[in-house]
C-alpha cells in the first residue's frame, strides 16, 4: 500500500477584475514558461517572490526595489513590526482579458502577507506600465498598511470594535505619502488631491463612523468614505505623530470606543475632522 503524500495546507488567493462580461479563469499553472525570482525584504523572515512570464527578468529587480522601499516606508511610518512574505505574479498577455478571475494556491501558515497578480500587455515595460504603477504606488503601500495595523490587537479582526474609517484612513495616508516621496506622478491621479477629486456626494458623519467591513455600499459612496477617512487621519496625524498614536493603541486592552480614544488623543472631535463641503453633519 502506498501512502498518499501528506497534504500541505493551502490558502486560495483570488483576485478578480469583474464586470458585465464573462471572466477568464487564470491560474499560475497555465504559464509553463514562467520563472521565479526571490528578493530579500527589509524585515526579519521576509522575502519577495516574483513569478513572471516576461522576458525582461532584470525589470523584476526594479520592481523589487520599489517593494523594498514600500515595506521599509510602512515599517518606519507606523513603527509597527511589519514582516512576512510577498508573492507577486506578473504575467503578460497578447491582450489582457477585460474581465478575469485569477486564482492561486499558496501554502498557509507560511507568513505570506500579500499575494497579488499584475497583468501586462506583451512588450509593455514592467516597471513603467500603468498596472504596475497602480500596484506599486496605490495597492501595495495601502495593503501593507493593513498588514501593519493588524499587529494591533484592538484593530485585528474579530475584536469588539474596529474603526474602519481609521484603518482605511491610515492605509490611504501611507499610500499617499509613499507615492509623494518615491513615485510622484506614478499613482493614477491620486483621488484625494483637490484637482483630481470627483464630485463629492453627501456622506454623513454617521456614515463614516458606522462604516464597517460587512456592509456593502454603492461604489460611489465607498469612494467618498475612503476620501474622508484619508482626510480625517491626515488631520489626526498633524496633531499626533502616527507611530506614537499606534504605539498607544497597541497597548490598549479595552477595545471599546476606539474612535473616541483616537480622537481624544488628537484633541479633535469627529465632526471637526470631517467638517467640509460635501459632508453633511448629522442633525442631532
Ligand atoms: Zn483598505
Amino acid at each position: 500500500m502506498i501512502a498518499a503524500p501528506a497534504a500541505v495546507a493551502q490558502d486560495t488567493f483570488v483576485q478578480e477584475m469583474s464586470g458585465p462580461g464573462e471572466a477568464t479563469a487564470l491560474s499560475p499553472e497555465q504559464w509553463t514558461n514562467a520563472r521565479t525570482q526571490h528578493y530579500e525584504l527589509p524585515a526579519p523572515d521576509s522575502r519577495l517572490t516574483i513569478t513572471t512570464n516576461t522576458a525582461a527578468v532584470e525589470e523584476c529587480a526594479a520592481v523589487a526595489n520599489v517593494v523594498v522601499q514600500s515595506m521599509a516606508f510602512v515599517r518606519n511610518a507606523t513603527g509597527l513590526d511589519l514582516r512576512g512574505d510577498i508573492q507577486l505574479y506578473v504575467m503578460e498577455f497578447e491582450q489582457v482579458p477585460e474581465f478575469y478571475r485569477f486564482e492561486a494556491q499558496v501554502p498557509s501558515g507560511r507568513g505570506i502577507i500579500e499575494v497579488r497578480f499584475v497583468a501586462l500587455e506583451r512588450g509593455e515595460s514592467m516597471v513603467g506600465s500603468p498596472a504596475m504603477s497602480r500596484f506599486l504606488f496605490e495597492t501595495l503601500p495601502h495593503e501593507l498598511g493593513h498588514d501593519a495595523l493588524s499587529r494591533i490587537p484592538c484593530i485585528r479582526k474579530g475584536t469588539l470594535e474596529s474603526a474602519r474609517w481609521f484603518e482605511e484612513g491610515v492605509s490611504e495616508v501611507l499610500a499617499h505619502r509613499f507615492t509623494a516621496q518615491f513615485g510622484p506622478n506614478r499613482g493614477s491621479g491620486f483621488k484625494h488631491t483637490s484637482s483630481s477629486r470627483h464630485e463629492v456626494g453627501v456622506v454623513t458623519v454617521d456614515d463614516l463612523y458606522n462604516w464597517d467591513h460587512e456592509k456593502r455600499l454603492p461604489a460611489s459612496v465607498e469612494v467618498d468614505l475612503y476620501a474622508h477617512s484619508f482626510r480625517a487621519v491626515d488631520q489626526i496625524t498633524s496633531m499626533v505623530p502616527l507611530p506614537s498614536l499606534l504605539r498607544e493603541l497597541a497597548l490598549e486592552k479595552d477595545c471599546v470606543r476606539l474612535t473616541e480614544r483616537i480622537l481624544r488623543r488628537a484633541g479633535l472631535s469627529f465632526a471637526q475632522l470631517i467638517d467640509e463641503p460635501g459632508l453633511e453633519s448629522p442633525a442631532r
